[in-house]
C-alpha cells in the first residue's frame, strides 16, 4: 500500500482516474508518480538487502584473514581455550564416558544415603514405639508431626 509523500497516511487509488488520493490531506498524486516512487522504495531496500549480505561476506573475508595472519605471525600459537576445546574434541568420547561413569556413581551415592537417611529414620521410630498402645495414643501428634517429612 503506497502512502502520501506529504503526510505519510494511506493513498488510495481512484477508481475514476489514474490517481492517488491521500485519504487525510486528500492530495491528488498521478499513478505514474506513486509507482514511481515506490519503485525506488523497493529498490532502496533491495539495495540494502544486497549492502548488509555484501558487508557480512566482507566481514567474513576479513576475519579469515585476520586468523590467516595472526597463525602467520604468531604461529600455532592457542589460547587456553583453543587447548581446552582441542582436548575436548579429540578426547570426546573419552570425556562422555566419565561423565556418565561419575554420574552413574553419584546416583548409587545418593542412593546409599538415602537408604542411610530411612534407615536412621526407622530406627527412630522404633525408639518411639511404646511397648504399651495405650502410651502411644497418649503422645500428642504435634509431637510426631516431624515424622512427616
Ligand atoms: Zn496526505
Amino acid at each position: 500500500m503506497p502512502h502520501c509523500p506529504k503526510c505519510s497516511y494511506k493513498l488510495i487509488l481512484l477508481s475514476s482516474r489514474p490517481k492517488y488520493k491521500c485519504a487525510l490531506c486528500s492530495k491528488l498524486y498521478s499513478k505514474k508518480e506513486i509507482e514511481f516512487q515506490e519503485f525506488n522504495k523497493r529498490r532502496r531496500i533491495e539495495d540494502i538487502e544486497v549492502y548488509e549480505k555484501e558487508r557480512k561476506e566482507h566481514l567474513v573475508i576479513i576475519n579469515e584473514i585476520k586468523k590467516s595472519l595472526k597463525l602467520l605471525f604468531n604461529g600455532f600459537s592457542k589460547t587456553p581455550k583453543d587447548y581446552r576445546k582441542e582436548y575436548y574434541e579429540k578426547n570426546k568420547e573419552k570425556i562422555k564416558q566419565l561423565n556418565r561413569e561419575w554420574r552413574l556413581r553419584n546416583r548409587e551415592y545418593d542412593l546409599k544415603r538415602k537408604q542411610k537417611t530411612l534407615a536412621l529414620q526407622y530406627l527412630e521410630n522404633e525408639d518411639f514405639k511404646p511397648s504399651n498402645e495405650e502410651i502411644f495414643r497418649s503422645v500428642p501428634t504435634f509431637a510426631l508431626s516431624y515424622l512427616l517429612k
